[in-house]
Parts: C-alpha cells; sequence; structure tokens
C-alpha cells in the first residue's frame, strides 16, 4: 500500500534519507525504531508529505505522493497522523474534535460524523469523557483522543510518531492497548516508537534506521534475538 523507491532528502546539505527502499502491505504493521536523529521522524514525515523529498518516489494506493498530481488535503484526509504531542483543539469538547475533519474535510453530516465519534471515543474508552475539554484529560486520554480523531476520517494508514513518548509511564499502556487493538484489527500501521516490547509483540516487521539508512528489515523474533546489522546489536544492547 506505501512502496518507497530510492528515496533521498536533504536539509541543506545534510543527507537525512539516503537511498531508502522499502514496502508496507496492507494490514502490515511496522515499527520504525533506531537511535536518535537516525532519521525515524522524517521518515514518516514524508509519507503525509509534512516533509518534502528531493530524490525517489514514495507511491501510496498507486498514487506518487510527492508528484504535482496530489493534494494534500486529500491525501492527509487518507493517512491518519499522531504525533507526540496530542494538539487537540483547546476549545473544543473532546467530541467535537473527533467530528471536526469528517464534517469540514468530507462534508458528513453533522449528526452521522457526531454518531461515529461517539463510537471511536467508545473504542478508544473515553465515550464518557466526550463533553470534556482537552484539558481536563490526562496525557494518555488526550493522546486516545488524537487516535480517535485521525480515526476519525477512516483513513486505510496510521502514521505514529513516538505517540507514548511524552506520556507519564503509567498512561503509556493504554495508549499503546489503543494501538494493539487497531493492528489486531488490521489497520495498516508505521509507528516510531521507543517501546521495544510493543515492537516485540505487535510489528509484522521492524525497520532498523541508521544515519538516514534502514539498516535492517527483519520479523521481530528475528530482530529480537539475532539483529544482523552490528549497529542494531549495539542498539540493542545499549537498551537493555
Ligand atoms: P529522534 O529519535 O530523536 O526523534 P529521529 O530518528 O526522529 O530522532 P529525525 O528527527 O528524523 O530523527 O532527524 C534526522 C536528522 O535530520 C537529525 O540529524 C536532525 O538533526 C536532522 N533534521 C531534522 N529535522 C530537520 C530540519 N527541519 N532541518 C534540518 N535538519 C533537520
Ligand atoms: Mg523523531
Amino acid at each position: 500500500i506505501i512502496r518507497f523507491n530510492q528515496v533521498n532528502k536533504w536539509y541543506g546539505a545534510y543527507h537525512a534519507l539516503a537511498d531508502l527502499n522499502a514496502e508496507v502491505n496492507s494490514g502490515e504493521v511496522v515499527v520504525v525504531c533506531g537511535p536518535s536523529g537516525s532519521g525515524k521522524s522524517t521518515l514518516i514525515r514524508t509519507v503525509n508529505r509534512l516533509e518534502p523529498i528531493q530524490d525517489g518516489q514514495i507511491v501510496f494506493d498507486g498514487h506518487d505522493i510527492h508528484g504535482s498530481g496530489i493534494q494534500q488535503n486529500r491525501l492527509r484526509a487518507r493517512i491518519g497522523f499522531v504525533f507526540q504531542s496530542f494538539n487537540l483543539f483547546p476549545h473544543l469538547s473532546v467530541v467535537d474534535n473527533v467530528m471536526l475533519s469528517p464534517v469540514k474535510v468530507l462534508g458528513m453530516k453533522r449528526s452521522e460524523a457526531k454518531q461515529q465519534a461517539l463510537s471511536l471515543l467508545e473504542r478508544v474508552g473515553l465515550a464518557h469523557k466526550a463533553n470534556a475539554w482537552p484539558a481536563q484529560l490526562s496525557g494518555g486520554q488526550q493522546q486516545r483522543v488524537a487516535i480517535a480523531r485521525a480515526l476519525a476520517m477512516n483513513p486505510p494508514v496510521m502514521l505514529f510518531d513516538e505517540p507514548t513518548s511524552a506520556l507519564d509511564p503509567e498512561m503509556v499502556g493504554e495508549v499503546l492497548n489503543v494501538m494493539r487493538g487497531l493492528a489486531r484489527d488490521g489497520m495498516t500501521m508505521m509507528c516510531v516508537t521507543h517501546e521495544m516490547n510493543f515492537a516485540r509483540e505487535v510489528a509484522d516487521t521492524v525497520w532498523f534506521m541508521d544515519e538516514g539508512r534502514i539498516l535492517e528489515k527483519a520479523r521481530p523474533e528475528d530482530f529480537f534475538t539475532r539483529p544482523q546489522h552490528e549497529r542494531a546489536q549495539r542498539f540493542l544492547t545499549d537498551l537493555r
């Protein structure tokens, strides 16, 4: 469903993504890991065109994402994105946060959008907070609302960039559980995370990045027990 063809990206003179070739299949959960500064966020952000690429192609659903024929808004509607900070709209209630895009972007009827929003909130365990303000929620709850909001566009792919790294430890689990549920339901996902237990349990494939390259793509049981690349071995050792 997503294919990276010989992708290269520079920030000025800095080569941030180098000769990347990879694919994500429908229903696949890819966990992207690697040391700080290795290009994980950059990679994720190129997929919904938050970052331009200078060379190569990223093909999503048959369309060249960085080609001229693609409309930014339509692309963002098809790719859900959840990142570290929750960035809910503070002046909107929880349910209004979740309803906003379907109404504004897809032209969904408010009544229908509301019903959908309530059922998504149910799915992330927050039906009882529908009428709360974001500021009244814990970090973990806000992040679950952010996931519900992304799901409201019914995207075939969800991208996550360290969705739990800004959370207090006791809230990490509830967010990972929601992500686990999505994976179980067959969502195609690309997740940048340092939660290696999550990677081990949920990933179909682990991509290990260093210095803008994917050094290793492996099934988690292989990656965690016998990483091939010396850099990956060192990374895993340093985690322990
Ligand atoms: P972390 O684990 O710390 O989040 P990361 O793997 O997500 O790291 P990126 O944020 O993708 O790493 O950054 C990759 C490299 O590109 C880093 O060296 C970073 O300094 C550089 N970089 C990122 N964004 C920019 C930018 N907007 N302008 C210039 N350089 C950037
Ligand atoms: Mg990052």
